[in-house]
């Protein structure tokens, strides 16, 4: 509509000159890698609907332009096909970095170019946000902690990780752009964040994601299969469903922060009997994971509210409604 200036004389329809610079409308203007991902998809969502004008960069690695495809028309949503790994120069005032293949399954397929997303990647955003001094955020993980010594796991432990193993190009990954991000804040006082993130699951992951969450409901659950086991599944994670999560990193207080979740164990939301096959672990598969997460509480005023039978019960229906349109029977 016409903008009324302070203190200036309004004009009616007709003494309007025929061209006028169009008021510029100040918008947030947020960058999200990785943003045709799971929770990058979400994070997209979120920021759209709050006002910000939304640039999601994505290389559809594991991503999909299905999950951002309702979001292709509105007009402060763009899309880039971009690697991170390569710089690129665009005007931002804040970062959602969560470009990286977070799936075990995923980050091993290729580990050399998982730690070079991490790094590099991490490195030209880092960059970017330098230049056009914008806000950065980067999605770390629980995975930092490696095969936790302390437990439930608060910021302040170091965690235990193989430097050398098939999980390090992940691990290591994440440590050295945590490392990275730091070192940019104090070498140049830029604004920054890490947030650990604790095993999320909800709807538009990968069917094929390959995460246990996603396996069990999908290829099991749905389909019938028995559930896979590995190991002898009696290790532990903590799930948060994935609007905890965004409500988290989107508005997530002033100071450096780690989001993790509530303590929860693996339960199914399943009708008939459940059948289990045990198959052999993967190398360094942490054995339990639990955040503390008393200082998320008290200094950011967060707590995940989502129960996991609601969750679940969500995280099915997209489940159904994807898997249907794969087989064609939709
Ligand atoms: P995802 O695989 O669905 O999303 C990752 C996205 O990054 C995909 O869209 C992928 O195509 C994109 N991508 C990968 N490499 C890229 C590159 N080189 N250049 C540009 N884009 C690239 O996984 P997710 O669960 O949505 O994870 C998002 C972020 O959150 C990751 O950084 C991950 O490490 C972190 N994280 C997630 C969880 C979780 O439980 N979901 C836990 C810990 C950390
Ligand atoms: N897991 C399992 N069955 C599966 C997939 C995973 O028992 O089909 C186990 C895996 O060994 C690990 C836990 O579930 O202990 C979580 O694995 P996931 O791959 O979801 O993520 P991680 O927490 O290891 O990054």
């Amino acid at each position: 509509g016409p903008s009324k200036r302070k203190g200036g004389s309004e004009m009616t329809g007709e003494e309007r000159p025929a061209i006028k610079a169009k008021p510029r409308v100040e918008k947030n203007r947020v960058l999200v890698t990785g943003g045709a991902g799971f929770v990058g998809s979400h994070l997209c969502d979120y920021l759209v609907a709050r006002g910000d004008h939304v640039i999601c960069m994505d290389n559809f690695f594991t991503g999909s332009k299905d999950n951002i495809a309702h979001l292709l028309d509105r007009e402060n949503f763009e899309l880039i096909r971009h690697d991170v790994v390569e710089p690129i120069l665009l005007e931002v005032d804040q970062i959602f970095h969560l470009a990286c293949p977070a799936s075990p399954v995923h980050y091993k397929y290729n580990p050399i170019k998982t730690i070079k997303t991490s790094f590099i990647g991490t490195m030209n955003m880092l960059g970017l946000a330098k230049r056009c001094r914008a806000r950065f955020l980067i999605s770390s993980t629980s995975e930092v902690y490696g095969d936790p010594l302390q437990h439930p796991q608060t910021e302040e432990y170091w965690g235990n990780v193989n430097p050398i193993g098939e999980r390090s190009c992940y691990d290591e990954g994440k440590r050295a752009a945590e490392c990275l991000t730091m070192d940019y804040h104090r070498e140049h006082g830029q604004e920054v964040r890490i947030v650990r993130i604790f095993n999320t699951y909800g709807p538009r992951m990968a069917l094929d994601d390959g995460r246990v969450v996603s396996n069990f409901v999908s290829q099991q659950a749905l389909k019938n299969e028995p559930l896979t086991l590995f190991g002898d599944g009696k290790q532990t994670r903590s799930f948060q469903y994935v609007s905890d999560l965004i409500e988290g990193e989107a508005e997530g207080g002033a100071g450096f922060a780690t989001l993790p979740p509530q303590p929860r164990h693996t339960r199914h939301t399943h009708h008939h009997p459940l059948q289990l096959i045990w198959v052999e672990n993967t190398a360094d598969d942490p054995s339990r994971r639990r955040p503390d997460i008393t200082k998320a509480k008290t200094l950011l005023g967060w707590e995940p509210k989502i129960p996991l039978q609601e969750g679940l019960l969500k995280m099915v229906d997209d489940f159904k409604r994807r898997l249907r349109i794969e087989e064609g029977t939709s």
